[in-house]
């Protein structure tokens, strides 16, 4: 084959995956596979750049840095909906739209994606330009974001129109939302609030490749341009589909206010299982040449009308609110509420972010409070009921000392938060670290718990994680509810630990802001803690996705403080002493030789689960093996296994999952073959 149909080809087969999976939801290939072919590509690309085409699938990983985005008009206007809340308002539209049109009106009902509005513009099937709404005339061009959505298709398929525009909204899943927020708690950053304010700034990132990262989605709705091939709305939809946009199946037609009404209903209910925010129903007269006989007014049109659901919502009375510290000293406010139900679980709490939140929103204690819960996590309260406030209300004054140890907070500038400085002393943070350098993605330490953290450091065994390298079954053992067996096993699980690679050694550090792949990205890059410490703050910065804030964490980390002659207090020991403590255990500071060695990108992008007993190599050989041959390991089966490595008395759940979602099992040898040993 010549090298351009092979590369044709191959932009083919690899579009349609990508459709297949993000668009139809219905993966064809593995991930594996996937990238395999898509690094066939890129090679290719890069060896025979005369076949450049903008709209290649590998320009899917993004790359393109945009520092200003630039305005450009919309060659429609974006326009806003009208808003009703009751059959009454559905009803009195209804009597404005038959007075201006002929003939019998019908209605499209869509579901109102809660996101950012974006308009595509097509060109002989490529996509040229994606442009946000601004303000409705105007908006930034978002394009090279844009094309790294996967469901954003980059070519089109069957008789589309030679030039249109199509738009619809950037959502971004309750899943990527909540994901994406764990690992930032996990770095000890505040979390995002919503999913719609963080898909459209994820849309003005300057790195494209960070937003390549970001599970975003596209959903279309609506096309716009000259002599669209379409008589109505519900066949643009359908006409969207084909050409490969990721149209919601829900759309519906209604012939009366009535058959409206119970199709908003029926999303009332049940919009709760869809994977994004929605915040309503948009109800569309569907003959197009209606619609243009109606028009528009000065903001909105006047042929379709927005519903909105009312917010799962309800009232409570917000009983105290109490100051939680993490392990880094950030300070969260939290709403202690009178017990209520809320989209069908119990709610007790609620967070209050931080000092101007609570200040914002005025909110006192023994306040009527609405609380809300979309699809994230934490329940919040988004407002105060001011005809139930007490007569005796006093207004709330936030904290000034730390809860636990009763230090002076401080509030850096550009932190939203309140941080207690006592670092050393105070004991939330001392637990909350010890917790963090034990826990699962860290050290992994089997046979110690949180609760036993606590337990040690309240009883003054230890104070900090180096500590635990000195436990002995002894020490522990006249510890409550503590037997023979489980204080061999800890102090066993706490010896095994010793062999954790650097990176996790690193991540388990708890520097502020360095999370997993942080972790993993600085050590790839300075190989030993060594180097890291005397990096430099350029240095730093020079690496690969490393910001400002990341590298003056890292250099805050590892100063060494100026000795406070006045001082009377004894200074604990510094985050270097502890480090050289770590180091005399036998802690792996540095990527190890074998690792160096072996390191291999034979599993490149696939993704391993392990499950069962092994018989040539532990459980963590293996992992470790699949992680330095360029593998990732997971916990759970998903879409996204590439391979279950299914060793004896392999889960039977296990198994029926990794069939259903036809993930490969393979064994041990099969494994070792695979990278050659
Ligand atoms: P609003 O921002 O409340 O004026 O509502 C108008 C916005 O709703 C539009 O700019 C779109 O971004 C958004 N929207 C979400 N889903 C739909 C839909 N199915 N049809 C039209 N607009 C929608
Ligand atoms: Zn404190």
């Amino acid at each position: 084959m010549k090298i351009e149909e092979q590369i044709t080809a191959l932009r083919d087969e690899l579009r349609q995956h990508n459709y297949n999976y993000y668009v139809l939801d219905n993966a064809s290939i593995s991930d594996y596979d996937f990238d395999i072919k898509l690094k066939e590509l890129q090679a290719l690309e890069k060896a025979h750049p005369e076949f450049y085409d903008a709209d290649s699938p590998s320009l899917r990983v993004g790359g393109e840095v945009t520092k200003n985005f630039k305005t450009v008009p919309h060659t429609f206007r974006m326009y806003s909906l009208d808003n009703s809340y009751s059959k009454e308002d559905l009803e009195d539209w209804e009597v404005r739209v038959k007075k201006m049109v002929d003939g019998e009106v019908t209605y499209a009902c869509e579901l109102k994606y809660d996101g950012a509005s974006m308009s595509l513009t097509y060109e002989n099937g490529s996509l040229v330009r994606a442009v946000t709404r601004g303000d409705g005339y105007r908006g930034d061009n978002v394009t090279a974001n844009v094309k790294t959505i996967n469901s954003v298709p980059l070519k089109l398929k069957g008789d589309y129109p030679e030039l249109f525009e199509i738009r619809g909204e950037i959502v971004l899943p309750f899943d990527g939302f909540n994901a994406m927020n764990e690992e930032r708690i996990e770095a000890g950053e505040e979390p995002y609030r919503n999913p719609r304010n963080t898909a459209s700034g994820s849309l003005k990132l300057q790195d494209s490749s960070e937003v390549a990262r970001r599970p975003l989605d596209c959903l279309l709705y609506s096309l716009v341009g000259n002599k669209l091939p379409v008589k109505t709305q519900m066949e643009s939809l359908k006409k969207a589909s084909e050409w490969g946009f990721k149209v919601p199946p829900v759309a519906k037609l209604a012939s009366s206010i009535d058959e409206v009404l119970s199709f908003i209903n029926y999303w009332d209910v049940h919009r709760h299982d869809l994977p994004y925010e929605t915040d309503g129903v948009v109800v569309k007269v569907n003959n197009l040449q209606q619609q243009e006989e109606l028009g528009y007014t000065s903001k909105a049109p006047r042929w379709a009308m927005a519903y909105k659901f009312k917010a799962e919502q309800v009232s409570t009375v917000l009983e105290e609110i109490t100051y939680q510290v993490g392990r880094t000293g950030a300070i969260t406010p939290v709403a202690n509420l009178q017990p209520v139900e809320l989209a069908g679980t119990t709610v007790k709490r609620a967070s209050l972010h931080n000092a101007d939140q609570i200040e914002k929103l005025d909110i006192r204690v023994g306040d009527t409070v609405f609380v809300e819960k979309g699809g994230e996590i934490i329940p919040k309260i988004i407002g105060v009921n001011l005809e139930l406030r007490p007569t005796d209300s006093q207004p709330t004054e936030y904290i000034s000392h730390c809860p636990d140890c009763g230090t002076e907070l401080v509030r850096n500038e550009g932190d939203a938060k309140h941080f207690c400085p006592n670092e050393e002393g105070c004991p939330t943070q001392i637990i909350g670290r010890i917790q963090h350098f034990i826990s699962r993605k860290a050290m992994d330490i089997e046979g110690l718990g949180g609760e036993t953290v606590a337990l040690l450091v309240n009883e003054g065994l230890i104070k900090n994680y180096a500590d635990l390298y000195t436990l002995s079954v002894a020490d522990i053992l006249p510890l409550e509810r503590m037997a023979q067996k489980s204080a061999e096993n800890l102090v066993d699980g706490v010896l095994k630990s010793k062999e954790i690679v650097f990176e996790r050694v690193l991540f388990a550090l708890g520097i502020r802001f360095v999370g997993e792949t942080v972790a993993k990205k600085l050590a790839k890059h300075f190989k030993s803690i060594d180097a890291l410490m005397a990096a430099s703050f350029e240095q730093l910065i020079a690496v690969d996705e490393i910001g400002d804030r990341i590298a003056e964490s890292v250099l805050d980390f590892f100063k060494i403080p100026t000795q406070d002659l006045f001082s009377e207090m004894p200074q604990g020991e510094t985050h270097r002493e502890v480090i050289e403590r770590l180091r005399s255990y036998g802690l792996q500071l540095a990527i190890s030789e074998e690792e160096l060695a072996g390191q291999t990108d034979t599993l490149n992008g696939a993704t391993f689960v392990v499950s069962g007993v092994f018989t040539k190599v532990t459980r963590t050989e293996l992992k470790k093996l699949i992680e330095t041959n360029g593998g990732k390991v997971s916990s759970s089966i998903s879409k996204k296994t590439s391979y279950v490595v299914a060793g004896d008395n392999m889960g039977p759940s296990k198994r029926t999952k990794a069939e259903d979602l036809e993930v490969s099992i393979i064994s041990e040898d099969d494994f070792l073959a695979m990278i050659d040993k």
